[in-house]
């Protein structure tokens, strides 16, 4: 790597999309924050079909949004037309300014506890655990060979969803089955979003103006996708979400939490194949699944309507997060701070206020005007007398995929 190589390429590969944002790791940073300066972001959809879109926007530039439309095959062209714009702002990948590419990859199981330089072998591992994601692993395995394929001098470093909460103690990770038969295929809990739950739980560290190592806190990740969260001193020791993004939170289309004999009911009584099954607990339950919508502002205007099936969804998915904010305060014994992040975390303040409501015997309150402010900035919302912080800290995943990359290169 030459020495002004400081910029990371973060590619966020799903199954029909590539997310990407280029940032440069040496300059100042934007927001007084570590590091991390944002050159462009970007992203291509519909990846396979007709109508397929990329959206650029050059943000070193100061550059304007520009969008296309039309047929992009494959992740290959996908990642070609990244490129190609990327050049057209003088930010080509063949640049002697890009230091690596880091790729978010889902699923690490127990191996990858780390940012992990991507060679044959690890991409082997990458894929041998397809069998416990196969919705997300393939995505980012195409996304891995596509960039390699174009920059194969690059390192190439995979960030793991799973990698913060390989510290959770057995007793936290392991489900309560036959052990012969959870070792055999690899049952156990592994939880995702650590990208963003560490992230979260150092800023909030931050905020409190504490280090990591000092704080106990419950990151409530409410996103599409939901889950919280318990870390005690900067490490994770539980987390909701289980052997998939499943478990736990009620989430926009996920049910979470679920007797497993439903799954048994639904074939023997309903008559249900298990594809069909798992697209009704992934894709058609959670908040879309109880009122038909998995949008929060839209499920509020319909209460505010007062629309009852809305009210409904909305204090079901109220109660689960209760109970997990206090499972996890059992958990940690002490809790210095509640972090909410994401989409709904960071935006819904009337979920943030129902969240902690009644809490006060356990040091949780909201004050309202703080609960008001609308701030892209990590900020406190309890009142100066509550004896546990509550936060709301944004959630900055790929400038954490980012600095992971350029820390692990530059090793
Ligand atoms: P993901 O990355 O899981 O797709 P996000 O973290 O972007 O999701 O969160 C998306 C969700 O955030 C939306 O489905 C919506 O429910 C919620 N959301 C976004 N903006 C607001 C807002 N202003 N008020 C309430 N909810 C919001």
């Amino acid at each position: 790597m030459s020495a002004t190589a400081t910029r990371v390429l973060v590619l966020n590969s799903g199954s029909s999309s590539v997310k990407y944002q280029l940032l440069d790791m040496g300059a100042e940073p934007d927001s007084g924050s570590a590091a991390g300066t944002r050159l462009a972001v970007g992203l291509v959809e519909r990846i396979g079909e007709e109508s397929s879109r990329l959206v650029h926007t050059p943000l070193a530039a100061g550059g304007e949004k520009r969008e296309t439309e039309g047929a992009i095959a494959d992740h290959d062209a996908a990642l070609k037309a990244v490129a190609a714009e990327l050049a057209a702002d003088g930010l080509g990948l063949d640049s002697p300014e890009l230091a690596a590419i880091g790729h978010r990859v889902v699923h690490g199981g127990l191996k990858f506890t780390a940012p992990t330089v991507i060679d044959d072998a690890v991409l082997a591992e990458i894929e041998r655990l397809v069998p416990v994601a196969p919705l997300h692993n393939p995505a980012n395995i195409t996304g891995i060979r596509t960039a390699r394929a174009l920059r194969p001098d690059l390192p190439q470093v995979a960030v793991f969803d799973t990698a913060f909460h390989t510290t959770m103690p057995e007793h936290a990770a392991r489900y309560a089955i036959d052990v012969a038969t959870a070792d055999a295929h690899r049952i156990r809990r592994y939880g995702f979003h650590g990208t963003s739950h560490a992230y979260v739980s150092r800023k909030t560290a931050e905020l409190l103006g504490k280090d990591p190592a000092e704080v106990n806190v419950i990151v409530l990740h409410l996103g599409n996708g939901a889950s919280a969260s318990a870390v005690a001193g900067g490490r994770c020791v539980d987390t909701s979400m289980g052997l998939t993004p499943l478990e736990g939170l009620v989430m926009g289309t996920r049910s979470g939490d679920i007797d497993p004999a439903v799954t048994f009911h639904l074939k023997r009584v309903a008559g249900m194949s298990t594809d069909e099954i798992d697209a009704l607990l992934n894709k058609k339950s959670g908040l879309v699944g109880l009122c038909g919508d998995n949008d929060m502002r839209e499920i509020r205007r319909r209460i505010d309507e007062g629309d009852e099936r809305a009210r409904l969804a909305f204090d079901i998915y109220i109660h689960r997060l209760k109970k997990y904010i206090g499972a996890y305060s059992a958990v940690l014994g002490k809790v210095d701070a509640v972090a909410f992040t994401a989409g709904v975390g960071e935006n819904a303040a009337p979920v943030r206020e129902a969240a902690v409501a009644g809490l006060e015997e356990m040091g949780l309150a909201v004050d309202a005007t703080l609960n008001a402010v609308r701030s892209g900035e990590p900020r406190l919302i309890s009142p100066d007398y509550a004896r546990v912080a509550v936060a709301v800290v944004p959630t900055d995943e790929e400038l954490e995929i980012a600095q992971q990359t350029y820390a692990l290169v530059n090793a």
